[in-house]
């Protein structure tokens, strides 16, 4: 078979850019990484600094993760596949299972140094504008990607160039997604999205409203509580409460914690909060943790691509715009899903069709295909906003990779130790991440790959 390689652009180094840029070199393409932090790693670059005077909005921020971060996902499980997460060999670092924030960053430094990544990753570059060129002399449609590249001394220089293709991997979790609430614009107490939540210290003897109670939203009451006077988390529905959460709020070993089973109504200019039930307390600031939307300002599809109440589309397969594949991809959009396995899943994908290695069905059929799946997430009651959450289905994420590009499929005791992670952070939001127990299957499984003696028996790098 002969197989050509492409110049493709890959935006954003978080896991899903690294990801994809792993996979593209893999299969042969000339691969350039442009990133606007100055470092890779997405959201796991930890930046403290994020008020900047817009709490309810980006804040300057790509990352949203708080000081106190600790993955929910076991390490053994959720590593790049060819790359176990194992803890540092020197010692260092944090080997818990469910480790530290900074310790996935190591991770992913190592990881992009073992594979020698960062030869084609241009940091503090930030993309400004992805639009196609059209067909050339061939008639193939190409991409022109303009970018401010940082020089020092706040200093920029807009560059242009032009790709065969564009994997847009800039990730889900930096732009805040609001609830409407009457008086949200006049309330003059401190209001906060999770999104530049850091740490609790300033939040020391007040009373907090946590909207939201999804994994920031549990992490950040809980941590709350132990410096505020009251923290009252508003639920949509009592369906949001797991046991875990019940659990803590009879507890009580810290501060007050309270459930308020109904949303906010409205906030009042005294300071009251007013929730939909009637119920009413005065606070002295809201915490949102009620998630993220999908944004990609820089790109310009024409309307081929867009994102209508949080579905990006039309996307065959979450991956390729019907119109505009496979020159335009993107890689990261799945939610609930095993990262970075899936993220890897789609970037091999993308490389395979680039290369000519497997073809996409004809545009019409992609279109087809796309708003059939549409239609049966509306019919089984999934609100649009939720279009791309795989809620761990780990057949269909199987069949996914196999289908598409000859993926493994994942381990029966991957499967298991992330499901009983799923189970025990819903049984005990406290505990979850350090007191755990393992079938035989997982402990053996363990044992065999080298978990338990601290090293694998073979460093496999594909
Ligand atoms: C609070 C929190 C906790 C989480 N905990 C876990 C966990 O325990 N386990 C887990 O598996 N997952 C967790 N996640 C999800 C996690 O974000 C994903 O696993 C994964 O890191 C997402 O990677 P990504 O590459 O898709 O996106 P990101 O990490 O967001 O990376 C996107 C990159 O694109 C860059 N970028 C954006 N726009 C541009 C532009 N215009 N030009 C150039 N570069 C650009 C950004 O700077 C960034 O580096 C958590 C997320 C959050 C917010």
């Amino acid at each position: 078979m002969l197989l050509s390689s492409k110049k493709v652009c890959v935006v954003g180094a978080g896991v899903a850019g690294l990801a994809s840029a792993h996979e593209l070199r893999r299969e042969g393409h000339d691969v350039t990484v442009m990133e606007q932090s100055s470092g890779v790693g997405g959201q796991w670059l930890y930046d403290p600094a994020t008020d900047a005077g817009d709490p309810l909005g980006v804040a300057g921020a790509q990352s949203s993760i708080y000081a106190s971060l600790r993955l929910n996902t076991p390490r053994e499980a959720v590593g790049f596949s060819d790359f176990p997460f194992f803890p540092a060999n020197d010692g260092t670092g944090d080997a818990r299972r469910y480790p530290c924030h900074g310790e996935f960053l190591r991770y992913i430094r190592d990881f992009c140094d073992a594979f020698g990544l960062m030869d084609v990753v241009r940091l503090n570059t930030k993309v400004l504008n992805v639009a196609p060129r059209g067909g050339g002399d061939d008639g193939v449609m190409r991409w022109t990607v303009r970018c401010a590249a940082e020089q020092g001394d706040d200093e920029a220089t807009v560059e242009e160039e032009v790709f065969d293709a564009v994997v847009v991997a800039v990730g889900q979790y930096t732009q805040p997604r609001l609830p409407a609430i009457n008086g949200m614009d006049k309330w003059r107490r401190r209001q906060m999205h999770s999104h530049s939540y850091r740490v609790p210290d300033s939040f020391s003897g007040e009373v907090v409203v946590v909207v939201g109670c999804h994994e920031s939203g549990k992490d950040i009451a809980l941590e709350l509580r132990e410096v505020a006077r009251e923290v009252h988390v508003s639920v949509k529905s009592m369906d949001d409460v797991t046991p875990g959460i019940s659990k803590a709020l009879f507890a009580q070993r810290f501060g007050w914690l309270a459930l308020r089973a109904a949303q906010i109504d409205r906030l009042c200019e005294d300071g009251r909060v007013v929730f939909a039930d009637g119920s009413c307390i005065v606070a002295d600031a809201v915490v949102y943790c009620t998630g993220y939307n999908y944004s990609f300002p820089f790109l310009d599809t024409a309307g081929h691509v867009t994102v209508d109440d949080n579905r990006v589309g039309p996307l065959f397969e979450h991956t390729f715009p019907p119109a505009l594949a496979p020159s335009l991809s993107f890689v990261g959009i799945p939610k609930l899903v095993v990262v970075p396995r899936f993220f890897e899943v789609q970037a091999r994908w993308v490389a395979q069709v680039l290369s000519g290695r497997r073809s996409l069905p004809a545009p019409e059929e992609m279109m087809r295909a796309a708003e059939e799946y549409h239609r049966a997430r509306e019919m089984a009651g999934v609100p649009k906003h939720q279009t791309h959450r795989i809620a761990f289905d780990f057949e269909l994420c199987d069949e996914f990779g196999e289908n598409c590009c000859g993926f493994p499929r994942m381990e029966e005791w991957k499967k298991e130790l992330i499901l009983s992670s799923i189970r025990s952070s819903r049984d005990n939001a406290e505990s979850c991440r350090d007191d755990y127990h393992d079938s035989e299957l997982v402990r053996e499984a363990l044992r065999s790959h080298g978990w338990l003696t601290g090293r694998p028996p073979q460093h496999d790098r594909g």
